[in-house]
């Protein structure tokens, strides 16, 4: 039997993007195949994805069901890197079973049949971009940085100021807003419709 390796399972709030504010059992995979940081990218990995335990599909059903409240219907695929991992038979699983699923994905793989979300959130060029169809493109930008060019098919595309340096600490003592890079999306939103302006707002409300 097949086994995914999940870093952390939990149930909260999306944070960002246009499904914010969505209550959702988050399944965060381990593992993935980048290593972004300050040299290479406009930001430093926040996100721990090293180690974690395996689970069947039916028993991330049964996960599902104890962590989600009466009523929730979406799981949030996300990681590390999801696609790694995520194939046909969860995704199948998890459907059987009543849930709707939502991916963040780097978009290096390109994904199976079957997910009614998909965010890409590229961190190559877009010409190593596997996954070449999105709902919503998601690019994390720093102050300078230029307004991206898509080649991904997208209904909404989105900018995200990159969050430097927060750390639980800063995010309990401080505001860890990040205006230089928030004023510099927002700024490059304004001028450049349709793009939009997403938040990791989920940082701001001091949820998982
Ligand atoms: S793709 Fe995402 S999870 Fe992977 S290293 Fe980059 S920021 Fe971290």
């Amino acid at each position: 039997m097949k086994r995914y390796t999940l870093k952390e399972s939990f149930y909260s709030l999306q944070g960002e993007g246009v499904r914010a504010g969505t209550p959702a059992v988050f399944f965060r995979f381990s593992g993935c195949n980048l290593a972004c940081n300050r040299s290479t990218h406009s930001f430093d990995c926040d996100t721990d994805f090293v180690g974690g335990e395996k689970w069947s599909a039916e028993e991330l059903v049964e996960r599902a069901h104890a962590l989600g409240s009466d009523g929730c219907r979406w799981i949030i695929l996300t990681g590390g890197e999801p696609a790694l991992q995520l194939d046909a038979e969860l995704i199948r699983t998890l459907k059987k079973a009543g849930y709707r699923l939502a991916i963040e994905t780097n978009g290096t793989r390109e994904l199976p049949e079957g997910l009614d979300w998909i965010c890409v959130s590229p961190k190559v060029a877009e010409d190593r971009l596997a996954q070449r169809r999105a709902d919503e493109l998601k690019y994390v930008l720093r102050e300078g940085d230029p307004l991206p060019q898509p080649t991904v098919e997208a209904k909404h595309l989105l900018l995200s100021p990159a969050f430097d340096g927060v750390t639980q600490e800063t995010l309990e003592t401080a505001s860890p807003l990040p205006l230089a890079n928030l004023r510099w999306c927002a700024s490059l939103c304004l001028k450049n419709p349709p793009w939009r302006l997403s938040v990791q707002q989920h940082k701001l409300w001091g949820v998982h």
